[in-house]
């Protein structure tokens, strides 16, 4: 007997990884900037679909914020943008890697210190924040959700500095881990990232006033003009008087931001260390087909993420470039699991054959990865059941052998199907006549940047700072520690 199938509304279970969040924020006096927030989180949406808030405050004003769980079209009515007045606004879009997704943990968060009022949106994911929430429970403070981004905001505006450059020097000594962060104060818009720079950042011009966004994308659709991206370790503080920037001293020179942003995560149209994403996956592909040439008809790629890849593998080889899948890009909020016969379903209700461009056909499917290995076994059997004769799988990225500590949600190490299987034991689980995954060589070529610069953790094992092996996304949800004792000289 099937067990219950039960109805769960949240991010459905596409056996892929998930990324954090995305961030935005503008300085903009005289535009209507809670609006403009609105489009910006739109185009990061791909980011993360659990939460979605806006923070806004007029010039030396306090600071008005609204969050609402679900998609940011489902989380701001008419009246809560129209509320959201000032010069000066953050968003926030939100998947939840640590702390679970509920209304307490969506963002903007609000957190007041002595020196400072801030809201704050944080794209990563922060290792020791379990210790620091206990430290800063010593200081007296409390906490209302599980986040770790919580905790960030309250070293923040409780860090003992009276100025954005000591603040951050205070907090990068502090925290472990991957943070991109937006921060607004009633005058102020500041935008950090982390000294390994694991999240991307960057910075634009919005006519007279400044954005700040995680992906060049939302820069692209509000109209503003991309100046750069931000260094690891640099906070970029925008008020009246314009730009201020100060890298952290301690920043390292070995920077790692996470190359999985190239693979998946990053949308294609955006710019990544310089280069658009869209040509760095059609480089993946071409290095895909001179590692694992096959003989076929036709190359599909699983939309849309695998697109580029597809049409670069296609390119290499001389084989020709077909849509063989559709996406139903309105399959969300709600999913049903989980007996294996409505599993099957919610991958046919995400994709569809096209059985005039695949039938009796041999195919090259590129999809961008196998984490869990939970779709890649239906799509195969869509394919074949849609008449495709052979179905050739190709991989743009390694196998993933190791979970990520750093803001993108892969499950745990047991549920990784690479962790656990070879190659061709995945083959076979997955129904594929062939498997072919890219190289790390290959991957670092199609980046075309010093590898040195990025983490590769979930391909390698090996994480640019050490790492709590097998880490509990829920793991500030359990009932506080005994609170640490107040660190002498450092907040009165
Ligand atoms: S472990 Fe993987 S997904 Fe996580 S930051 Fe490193 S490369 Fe990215």
């Amino acid at each position: 007997m099937p067990s219950q199938s039960r109805l769960r509304t949240g991010t459905p279970d596409t056996g892929r990884p998930r990324e954090a969040c995305g961030i935005f924020g503008i300085f903009a006096p005289g535009e209507d900037v809670a609006r403009i927030s609105f489009f910006g989180l739109f185009a990061l949406q791909h980011r993360g679909q659990e939460s979605a808030g806006i923070a806004a405050a007029s010039r030396g004003g306090s600071i008005s914020i609204h969050t609402s769980m679900g998609l940011v079209s489902q989380a701001f009515r008419e009246g809560d943008l129209e509320a959201l007045k000032g010069d000066i606004a953050i968003g926030h879009t939100r998947y939840s890697t640590m702390g679970a997704p509920k209304r307490a943990n969506a963002q903007p968060i609000l957190a007041r210190g002595p020196n400072v009022t801030l809201a704050l949106g944080h794209n990563g994911n922060v290792i020791n924040a379990s210790d620091l929430r206990n430290e800063l429970t010593g200081w007296g403070l409390s906490f209302d959700g599980s986040s770790d981004s919580e905790v960030i905001a309250q070293l923040y505006a409780n860090a003992p500095a009276r100025n954005w450059p000591d603040r951050s020097a205070y907090c990068m000594r502090r925290l472990r881990g991957a943070y991109s962060l937006v921060m607004m104060t009633g005058t102020e818009l500041v935008g950090v990232r982390d000294p390994l720079g694991i999240r991307p950042l960057c910075l634009g011009k919005f006519g007279d006033g400044y954005v700040i966004a995680s992906e060049s994308c939302a820069l692209d659709h509000i109209g503003a003009e991309l100046i750069r991206e931000i260094e690891p370790g640099e906070t970029v503080v925008i008020d009246q008087a314009g730009v201020h920037s100060f890298v952290w001293p301690g920043a390292r020179s070995q920077h790692a931001m996470c190359v999985f942003e190239h693979i998946y995560f990053a949308r294609p149209d955006s710019i990544l260390d310089g280069k658009r994403a869209y040509a760095t996956r059609l480089a993946m592909g071409a290095e895909l087909a001179r590692l694992h040439p096959v003989d076929v008809d036709l190359v599909i790629g699983v939309p849309d993420s695998a697109t580029a890849a597809a049409v670069g593998y296609s390119r290499e080889s001389g084989t020709p470039y077909g849509e063989g899948l559709v996406k139903n890009r309105y399959v969300g909020r709600t999913f049903i699991q989980p007996d294996q016969k409505l599993r099957d379903l919610g991958v046919q209700l995400k994709f569809n054959p096209v059985p005039e461009a695949i039938a009796g056909k041999r195919l090259v499917v590129v999809d961008d990865s196998i984490v869990r290995g939970t779709t890649t076994p239906r799509v195969v059997k869509l394919l074949r059941k849609a008449g495709a004769s052979e179905v050739h799988l190709r991989i743009c990225a390694p196998p993933i052998i190791s979970t990520c500590h750093f803001g993108v949600d892969m499950g745990r190490m047991t549920e990784l199907i690479a962790a656990q299987r070879s190659v061709e034991q995945i083959r076979a689980f997955v129904g594929a006549d062939t498997l072919g995954f890219l190289d790390m060589p290959g991957l670092m070529r199609a980046v075309d940047v010093d590898d040195n610069r990025y983490c590769r953790g979930c391909f390698t094992g090996i994480y640019p700072i050490p790492v709590q092996l097998d880490m509990d996304k829920l793991q500030l949800e359990r009932p506080t520690a005994v609170a640490a004792p107040k660190p002498i000289g450092v907040r009165s």
